[in-house]
């Protein structure tokens, strides 16, 4: 059994039969990280070898004694957004290369606590700011996949979670953490043909997560299946005294809503998702969604969402002005890198010149602008102001239609070095899935086909604030009419 291919929920039912050891999952995960981490770089920071061999024991022991969580001895790789105790966590940022937390952060506190294994902590665009994890100051990640007319171009990640989906697609992972602000689980996760969750904004803590743009920030699950977001989203959210904003609402038992029937069902398509220039093969992946989804005895219904056009832009306005305060804790005294310099001033602006890369300082300088005394009605204000007219347009359209079905991005993955130089072209990569981040839905990317060029594609499932359960039970419906289980070009499990 080639053990860096299964689901999580495979791995868990192997650990519980002892058809395998925790050690031995581990073990094959450790290798395949050996082998095709320095050609993916898909984790910035690997955990040492033996601590996670030790932990991998002592889950064994659990299980041993049937007194095992239900996440135990499963390995999975942690977004470097995530605080981990002892652990160096850098925003893949110079400015916290060296900075190892004294505290854990909810999320992955809560799969510790489950007993899940933690094999390292994945490449992200710098303070996830990013469509591509191009954005890393400790390298770009690869993108296991290979276009078939051209194997050796290498393609991006997608972003900012590249690392954690390049993991999860080549076998480096069961699973992974990502977050998301304006889509990096969900396209990452379209671009490596794998699942990715971002649940309702407020379902999971966002304590211990590196800041970005704190009303859009949420963490989620990218994972190998359906079932397998359910499970990891069900140990990551929850109430938190320490996150004002995270819903005291009890955790559903999400995995129950996967595989259920959808009949009756009733999924949107929004018209202003058919956007200019969007490529055929797209629109024809689309349209197959909705042929599944009318087969599996739902009801399809055209939908506008009418201030769909005004997403990206208000998105690149509060999400920078939010960064710009946020980041703003970063000044050589109190965290990270530090550059000394004769005044206090000087040491300011020395420390954040060296510690931010390009695109960072770029939304910090518009984020600040935009918040200035004279620009802040013109653009902060209005950007809040048309956030609230494309909440209602969701609210609008949920009350006709329980989910909405669009495709996760408009493209499949792009080599490496497209849209570097053009950071509009690469906002534009955001278009569908910014408006669910800005109204605060869950949304789910499903991958569901291949393009021509043999590249996988993703569809994306919006649903109501905190009905993450009929969003799961849509996404399995479609990953079972899809049958996706094409692997990419560079992959642990291969040949077995
Ligand atoms: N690509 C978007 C951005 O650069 C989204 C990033 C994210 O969701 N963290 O802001």
């Amino acid at each position: 059994m080639t053990l860096t291919k299964l689901t999580l929920t495979e791995a868990r039912q192997g650990l519980v039969a002892r058809t395998f050891s925790a050690r031995e999952l581990v073990q094959a995960h450790l290798d395949a990280i050996e082998r095709l981490n320095p050609t993916l770089n898909a984790y910035i920071t690997p955990c040492p070898q033996s601590d996670v061999l030790k932990a991998a024991d002592a889950a064994d022991e659990r299980y041993k004694h049937q007194k095992a969580g239900r996440m135990d001895g499963l390995p999975i790789g942690i977004k470097d957004l995530f605080c981990t105790q002892g652990i160096r966590t850098t925003a893949a940022s110079a400015m916290l290369a060296d900075f190892i937390p004294p505290y854990e952060s909810t999320v992955t506190e809560r799969l510790l606590k489950e007993g899940a294994l933690f094999l390292g902590k994945t490449n992200l665009d710098e303070f996830a700011m990013g469509s591509a994890t191009t954005n890393s100051a400790f390298g770009p990640t690869i993108n296991p996949w290979k276009r078939a007319d051209a194997p050796e171009i290498a393609l991006v990640a997608g972003g900012s979670s590249g690392g954690s989906s390049a993991a999860v697609a080549a076998g480096l992972a069961l699973a992974s953490t990502g977050t998301d602000t304006g889509g990096s689980i969900r396209q990452p996760a379209a671009y490596c043909g794998i699942v990715g969750l971002k649940p309702t904004y407020g379902r999971c803590s966002r304590w211990g997560i590196i800041a970005y743009a704190s009303s859009l920030d949420q963490a989620g699950p990218m994972t190998r299946s359906v079932a397998d977001a359910a499970l990891m989203l069900e140990v990551m959210a929850g109430a938190d005294s320490r996150d004002s904003t995270c819903s005291p609402r009890p955790v559903p038992a999400f995995h129950q809503a996967v595989g259920k029937s959808v009949k009756g069902l009733r999924v949107g398509i929004p018209s202003e998702y058919r956007v200019d220039g969007l490529s055929p093969e797209i629109l024809a992946l689309w349209e197959q969604g909705i042929t599944w989804l009318k087969e599996a005895g739902c009801e399809i219904v055209e939908v506008s969402l009418p201030h769909t056009r005004y997403g990206l832009p208000s998105y690149y306005i509060i999400a920078p002005a939010e960064c710009s305060s946020n980041l703003a804790r970063y000044d050589g005294i109190r965290f990270g890198l530090r550059k000394d310099a004769p005044t206090l001033d000087e040491l300011y602006e020395k420390t954040r010149a060296a510690g931010f890369g390009t695109e960072v300082r770029r939304r910090i300088l518009i984020g600040t602008y935009v918040l200035s005394a004279g620009y802040y009605d013109a653009y902060y204000l209005k950007a809040q102001k048309v956030r609230t007219l494309i909440m209602r347009d969701f609210e609008h359209a949920f009350n006709t239609v329980d989910v909405l079905l669009t495709p996760t991005a408009p493209s499949a993955a792009f080599a490496q070095n497209d849209n570097v130089n053009d950071p509009v072209q690469m906002y534009l990569n955001d278009i569908f899935t910014v408006p669910a981040s800005l109204a605060g839905t869950p949304a789910l990317s499903v991958p569901a086909g291949l393009n021509k060029a043999g590249l996988p594609l993703g569809l994306q499932i919006i649903g109501r604030h905190f009905d993450e359960e009929t969003v799961l039970s849509i996404g399995s419906a479609l990953e079972k009419a899809a049958g996706f289980t094409h692997r990419p070009t560079l992959y642990a499990g291969a040949g077995a």
